[in-house]
């Protein structure tokens, strides 16, 4: 559809700085319209069987798979992402968002509290109304479905923006809702900017749900926004994520999870471990390793089989990373390995490539161990007790998640209790299981998603009381 103003935003491919199409460049006035149409749909959609829903999602996730090659091509040219990840990780992740979904609210079930003699309660839940769903780029189509499968499966209707630097998987994920035959209304994907679009779905006294993901300062933005309206709110916001090796681990699996960690999707993923504390009497021994480890991720072509790591997303984020590689030299960082923009040549040669980049030296304080970087750049440090490992981890404004490597079962156990963050994964990274609560405590985001939280976000939960 045309966006009212008329204006239009240039969709570049980062690995060749071409123009891949336009997108438009939508406002309040589209976003009116789009949620005029999820409102016309709530009701019938909202009245829909929860089977009946469940089986618009299930359909929805064999055209993703039917399509899987041509959507990931799609999300590795928008993005910069290696294509092969995309196939492995982006685009399976989308069908199985909506599947989980599907299922989930074929399985809720609501609560029973019995008062004896006197009476008893029971739980409604109900959707909402017309939800805002609002998505980074840096996992487009993956973290798309993560939000508006559980708003649809609960019964509401959505007004959804990707973000405008990643749009095409939302496009081609609109155009396969339409051929699942889902009633029109019931999802409304809005192409634009944050200040434009998104901030009016915000803004929208209509719209009473918003699940965002995005940065933290975006994330602040919002609440401010949609507080003095008492909209409900999932923020789900950025990470500075420490990843803790113990002498007592397996070095080899700890080398190869920590790279993993650090450089996987350009480091654009906000699990990312961004900071590795490694306790001192192995440092030596794990930079012997990680080193040539890190190394070998080859930058290249996000097409290419063996690229590891492909473009950053934008030539804005692309400046943004080098910056902070900067500033960390000027706090006393020192570059192990990496830490430079990479030439790669034509039809790659405007992209925006940046080598896989290893920091010693800093101290634990500066701002960058403290600030989110969001790209291939990991700071490496040391610890010599338990005790400070965990007020390492600690020791930032984000708390999302953590990796603790070690074989002894009860320091895996008392580390993970005492770290400040919504996920610890031992001797993992990134295993995930759907059912899970998943988000992050301080600067990190307010709320779950995952499991049965996100369905039920995005209901309101009624008591109703009944005396005998
Ligand atoms: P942004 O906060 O810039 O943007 C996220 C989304 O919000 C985009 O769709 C953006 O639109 C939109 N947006 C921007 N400004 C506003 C506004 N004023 N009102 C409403 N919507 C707005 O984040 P990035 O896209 O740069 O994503 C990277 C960040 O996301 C990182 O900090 C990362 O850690 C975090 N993240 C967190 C995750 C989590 O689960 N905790 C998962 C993935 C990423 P547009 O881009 O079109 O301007």
């Amino acid at each position: 559809m045309q966006p009212i103003g008329g204006g239009y935003l240039n969709n570049i491919n980062p690995a060749t700085g071409l123009e891949i199409c336009k997108i438009p460049d939508s406002g309040a006035g589209d976003v009116e319209k789009a949620f005029l149409s999820a409102k016309q749909a709530f009701p019938s959609w909202s009245q829909l069987p929860a089977a009946a829903r469940a089986d618009y999602l299930y359909k929805i996730a064999d055209l993703i798979d039917r399509d899987l090659d041509m959507l990931a091509e799609a999300e590795s040219i928008d993005n910069g992402k290696p294509l092969s990840l995309a196939k492995k990780v982006d685009i399976p992740r989308a069908s199985a968002n909506l599947r989980f979904y599907a299922g989930a609210v074929l399985h809720d079930h609501s609560e029973f509290h019995d008062m004896g003699k006197t009476g008893f309660n029971y739980t409604l839940r109900r959707p909402v109304g017309v939800a805002a769903c609002i998505s980074p780029w840096n996992l487009p189509l993956y973290l798309f479905t993560w939000k508006v499968a559980p708003a649809l499966a609960a019964g509401n209707t959505v007004v959804a923006k990707p973000s405008e630097v990643t749009p095409l998987t939302a496009f081609l994920f609109s155009k396969l809702c339409i051929e699942a035959g889902l009633p029109p209304g019931v999802l409304n994907i809005v192409h634009g900017t944050g200040p434009g679009a998104g901030n009016a779905m915000v803004e929208h006294p209509g719209i009473p749900v918003i699940s965002f993901t995005g940065g933290t300062q975006t994330g602040a933005h919002i609440a401010r926004t949609a507080a003095p309206m008492f909209k409900k709110l999932s923020l789900e916001l950025g990470g500075k994520n420490p990843n803790l090796i113990f002498a007592d681990c397996d070095l080899d699996k700890a080398v190869k999870t920590a790279c993993l960690a650090a450089f996987t999707n350009q480091g654009e993923i906000c699990l990312c471990g961004s900071r590795i504390y490694v306790e001192k009497s192995i440092y030596a021994a794990f930079m012997e390793k990680f080193i040539p480890a890190v190394e070998q991720l080859k930058v290249g072509a996000p097409d290419a089989a063996d690229t590891r790591i492909g473009a950053i997303v934008s030539e804005a984020h692309f400046n943004k990373i080098l910056a902070c590689i900067a500033l960390a030299k000027s706090e006393g960082g020192t570059c192990i390995t990496g830490g430079k923009a990479v030439n790669l040549p034509a039809p790659h040669d405007k992209g925006f490539f940046i080598e896989p980049t290893v920091i010693t030296g800093l101290p634990p304080a500066c701002r960058t161990n403290r600030e989110e970087i969001f790209g291939p750049v990991v700071s490496v440090g040391t610890f010599e007790s338990e005790e400070e490992a965990i007020a390492l981890a600690n020791g930032t404004n984000y708390g999302l998640a953590a990796v603790v490597f070690t074989n002894n079962l009860s320091r895996a156990h008392r580390v993970a209790a005492q770290i400040d963050s919504g996920i610890v994964w031992v001797n993992c990274w990134l295993l995930r299981d759907l059912r899970t609560p998943f988000g992050g405590m301080k600067q990190s985001g307010v709320g779950r998603e995952g499991g049965f939280e996100a369905l039920h976000f995005f209901t309101e939960a009624k008591n109703v009381c009944i005396s005998y």
